[in-house]
């Protein structure tokens, strides 16, 4: 049996009520028109609007237990059931599908969740000034919409003004983790500087996006910068620990109660790389006039400092350094060294048997060492060492020559055999054959030489290693083949640095930069949690 749809009657003229119901709409439109009209209105329309919110105000300030209703919970099933049947009808849509629908459909539920638990937690929060715990007077409600995890959550906030300090504030701000103007949530706020700290604003957004986070409310680039400061005030405050020597003391004796250690290393690397910066942006023209050139790129100073025998290797036999401390900022040395001081404190400089400083050759590097670490063992990085050989060798005889090569090779090994006197001879017997230009240069590479010679002592760590392959090592032996003669933990670290803050027509301002590389260290030293203390429920940070 088929059913027919009516169809309906067309008439050149519109019926009576129809003519009758036009002409009423008409004098109301007449009536609308008129000023006093429309004021009444408006006056109307506020009243009502209001009265709505003080409603909404009402209802929230009195919830006292966040939970789903019955109908809520089932209206979520049954959504869940109807997706999960759409999957099951189509056999190409596979497990993704699945977690992709199952997340969708439960956002909305937990978003009414948290938003509830969130208004609980507003509603206990006494009404007094955070900052002098004066009650607040001229109480009243005003709501804010914050971007959460699950969505945007409505908030009502009881709220009033302090008649000491002279403010208005919001005291379940405070309490809900809240910034001041900005929408993130504690959660998104934490995502922002995480993402941020390892990627280009726009880049996250869409990332974030992906992972079912609608980050673009929250104005990611101010957002993680706002972060930043809060990672450089922290930081602040753990570096104040080392202002009175009681202090120092107390940090350095901290790790020594339980149950006493094995000796152990500490190494130290230290070494730095530029960064571009906006400084004097759009003076370049200015300046050029004066005869000055636009300073841009800026030393970023950073340190490495890690225990020996936290040293381990992956099933592929790479090295990894899963406990390791760093220090980097655009703030200058005395900046990295207050800070690399106190990493490396909390990282065993009190306890250590030994401690060793390695890098390449730049004065700072060791007056830093001489200053903070007085007794350390200093090392020049090995590599550095040769590269400065073949320097000369390929300015004597030319770039990759079989000659160059000759003649670095017996060099070479005398590095590594702690000669480096019998190389600075060799070097100085060779000067005088030399033309003008080379004499400089040469001379340049024997005072490089002269000043690392007390620096220069690989050969009982190479010849341990040696002893370790022929399986003769002894056991000092074994502990000495560990020793590193590089500096490559903290070259690959400035390169992973160099990765986030280094592409291709980036320019940063110093208060930026410091901030989102303050962000970065504090998650590599596995302090996230201070400034996140939701994010220690995450097994990831555990
Ligand atoms: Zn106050």
């Amino acid at each position: 049996m088929t059913t027919t749809t009516p169809v309906p009657l067309r008439t050149a003229q519109p019926s009576r009520q129809v003519r009758r119901a036009q002409t009423r709409k008409a004098r109301r439109a007449a009536a609308r028109s008129t000023p006093q009209a429309q004021n009444r209105a408006l006056a109307e329309h506020i009243l009502d609007a209001a009265a709505a919110k003080a409603a909404a105000a009402a209802q929230a300030s009195t919830l006292a237990k966040a939970q789903l209703a019955e109908a809520e919970v089932q209206a979520w099933l049954k959504d869940m059931d109807a997706r999960l049947e759409v999957i099951f009808a189509h056999p190409e849509r596979n497990l993704g599908e699945i977690e992709e629908q199952l997340a969708v459909a439960v956002k909305e539920p937990l978003r009414l969740l948290a938003q509830r638990a969130a208004q609980v937690k507003a509603n206990a929060v006494a009404c007094q000034c955070p900052e002098c715990h004066t009650q607040l007077s001229q109480q009243r409600y005003l709501s804010r919409i914050i971007c959460s995890r699950f969505g945007p959550l409505t908030i009502w906030r009881r709220y009033g003004w302090c008649p000491r300090c002279g403010q208005w504030h919001f005291p379940a701000d405070y309490a809900l983790g809240l910034g001041h103007k900005a929408p993130a949530s504690p959660y998104l706020q934490e995502i922002s500087a995480l993402l941020v700290s390892k990627m280009p604003a726009e880049q996250a957004v869409l990332v974030a996006e992906r992972l079912g986070l609608d980050l673009s409310r929250c104005g990611l680039h101010q957002e993680a910068h706002r972060q930043g400061l809060k990672a450089q005030e922290w930081r602040a405050q753990f570096v104040a620990q080392l202002d009175t020597w009681e202090q120092i003391q107390q940090l350095a004796s901290a790790a020594t109660e339980g149950p006493p250690a094995q000796p152990f290393t500490l190494v130290i690397e230290i070494d730095a790389w530029d960064i571009r910066e906006r400084d004097d942006w759009g003076k370049t023209q200015e300046l050029r006039e004066q005869g000055k050139k636009p300073e841009r790129w800026h030393w970023v100073y950073m340190a490495t400092v890690f225990r020996l025998d936290h040293r381990g290797q992956t099933a592929g036999k790479r090295a990894v350094i899963p406990q390791r401390g760093y220090a980097a900022t655009r703030l200058g040395l005395e900046a990295l060294s207050a800070q690399l001081y106190r990493e490396a404190l909390a990282r065993g400089l009190g306890q250590a048997q030994l401690v060793l400083v390695i890098a390449d050759g730049a004065l700072w590097i060791w007056n830093l060492a001489e200053d903070r670490f007085p007794d350390a063992r200093q090392r020049l990085d090995l590599f550095h060492a040769e590269e400065h050989l073949w320097a000369v060798a390929h300015d004597l005889y030319g770039h990759g020559t079989p000659e160059a090569q000759a003649w670095v090779a017996p060099l070479l090994q005398q590095i590594r055999d702690d000669q480096t006197l019998a190389v600075i001879a060799s070097l100085t017997e060779l000067k005088p054959r030399l033309l003008e230009a080379q004499q400089k240069k040469i001379q340049t590479q024997i005072g490089y030489f002269q000043d690392n010679a007390p620096r220069m002592k690989y050969k009982e760590v190479l010849q341990a290693r040696k002893a370790c392959e022929e399986g003769k090592a002894t056991e000092q032996q074994k502990q000495l083949a560990n020793h590193p003669v590089g500096s490559g933990a903290i070259e690959s670290a400035c390169r992973q640095y160099q990765c986030r803050f280094k592409r291709t027509g980036q320019f940063w301002t110093t208060s930026g930069d410091e901030a989102l590389m303050c962000l970065e260290t504090l998650w590599r030293n596995g302090r996230w949690a201070q400034l996140y203390p939701h994010a220690r429920s995450s097994s990831a940070l555990n």
